[in-house]
């Protein structure tokens, strides 16, 4: 399959982009290369025969025709957002931008190139989106996200990918455009952004900085490790069924304070510091406004109907994580000077 993956040199992109060429896909990337891309998160295929990379904007129809036109994708899977709720609330104009008007413009050149195309039926447009269009959860276990849980975004970022699924959603009613859906919860693993909250808390215990905690740290997130989610991703783009979402989730719900104490067992463990114990540098400091409180997903659909579970627990994944930050010092140090991350090591605002 030829894929076409927007945002492929981001986070997550960069691993569905890993995951597809090694699975034997062709991919074309499709990314603008904003700050927080990197083109070293994909650079074990940048030589492949089976993999290409365009730098484009999604904000730019023009420029999104003509790469439908030239690499002619049997699959679309759209990653490429504003991806940072802290940002969005500073300044929210590039999420509507982006995440909106970027998502309208990939859904009507994918629609003019479809129909130009004879409405392929395989062909796909996967969008791919978060949990927290869906708000927030109250602590009680037995309440999780589905697919039918109404939409409550609650930050700039959330309500741009709530407006975005929504067109993706029109375009299938309208048009009959073979659209698939994806929301998940909070990723983690390697080549992640030091802004976010995993890679600050390794960051900072590295260098010996306080590790920032919004609140009290009793918010829950449901944790699933980024090879799981591409793996799932590339599942939901073949397999899901035209006009469906699909829930992915870790099944793995921690307090943002239980996995920062995981996080320092497992340094203390792999990476001891001789001034003391890592939990030591915990700091509490002032809570994001409008910070939910809890985030769960019920994955029933996506692993009754398509067969995926993650395949990763919580604290193999940490400790994979941890060792991945320990042993690349070369691909975050370049990113402490840039951006004005390394200043916020320490006070950083993480999500
Ligand atoms: P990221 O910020 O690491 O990567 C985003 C990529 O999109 C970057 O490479 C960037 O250059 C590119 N991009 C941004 N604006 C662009 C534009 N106008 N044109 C072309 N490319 C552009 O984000 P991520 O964490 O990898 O998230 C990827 C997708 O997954 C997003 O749609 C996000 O909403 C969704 N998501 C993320 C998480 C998470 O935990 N990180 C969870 C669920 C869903």
């Amino acid at each position: 399959m030829k894929l076409l993956v927007t945002g492929g040199a981001g986070f997550i992109g960069s691993a569905v982009v890993r995951l597809a060429v090694a699975r034997g896909h062709t991919v074309v990337n499709l990314d603008a290369l904003t700050y927080s891309a990197n083109l070293a998160n994909v650079a074990s295929v940048a030589d492949s025969p089976s993999y290409a990379f365009v730098q484009a904007d999604i904000r730019d129809r023009a420029a999104v025709d003509a790469i439908f036109a030239a690499h002619r994708p049997d699959i679309v899977l759209h990653l490429a957002a504003e991806s940072h709720v802290d940002r969005s609330i500073d300044a929210p104009s590039d999420f509507i931008d982006t995440n909106i008007t970027g998502t309208f413009n990939m859904l009507e050149a994918a629609r003019k190139y479809w129909v130009a195309e004879g409405l392929r039926e395989c062909f796909r447009f996967h969008h791919v989106s978060t949990d927290e269009v869906f708000g927030s959860l109250p602590a009680d276990p037995d309440l999780q996200f589905t697919e039918n849980t109404p939409y409550d975004p609650r930050s700039p970022y959330s309500a741009s990918k709530a407006a975005s699924d929504h067109l993706v959603r029109a375009w299938y009613e309208t048009y009959g455009l073979p659209v698939v859906l994806s929301n998940c919860s909070n990723n983690y693993g390697p080549y992640h952004f030091p802004e976010k909250l995993i890679p600050v808390i390794i960051l900072s215990a590295l260098s010996g900085k306080p590790l920032p905690i919004y609140g009290d740290g009793s918010n829950i997130r449901d944790w699933l490790y980024v090879e799981d989610h591409a793996d799932a991703l590339l599942l939901v783009a073949t397999k899901g069924t035209p006009g469906r979402s699909y829930n992915i989730g870790g099944e793995n719900e921690r307090t943002n304070l239980q996995l920062v104490q995981t996080i320092c067992a497992i340094l203390d463990r792999l990476h001891p510091r001789a001034a003391g114990r890592y939990a030591d540098l915990i700091t509490f400091v002032a809570d994001r406004p409008g910070h939910d409180a809890r985030y769960a997903i019920d994955p029933t659909r996506i692993r009754t109907e398509l067969g995926w579970r993650p395949s990763v627990s919580v604290e193999e994944g940490l400790e994979r994580t941890v060792l991945w930050y320990v042993e690349n010092r070369d691909w975050w140090r370049p990113l402490l000077t840039r951006h004005g991350v390394g200043q916020r090591l320490g006070t950083a605002k993480p999500t």
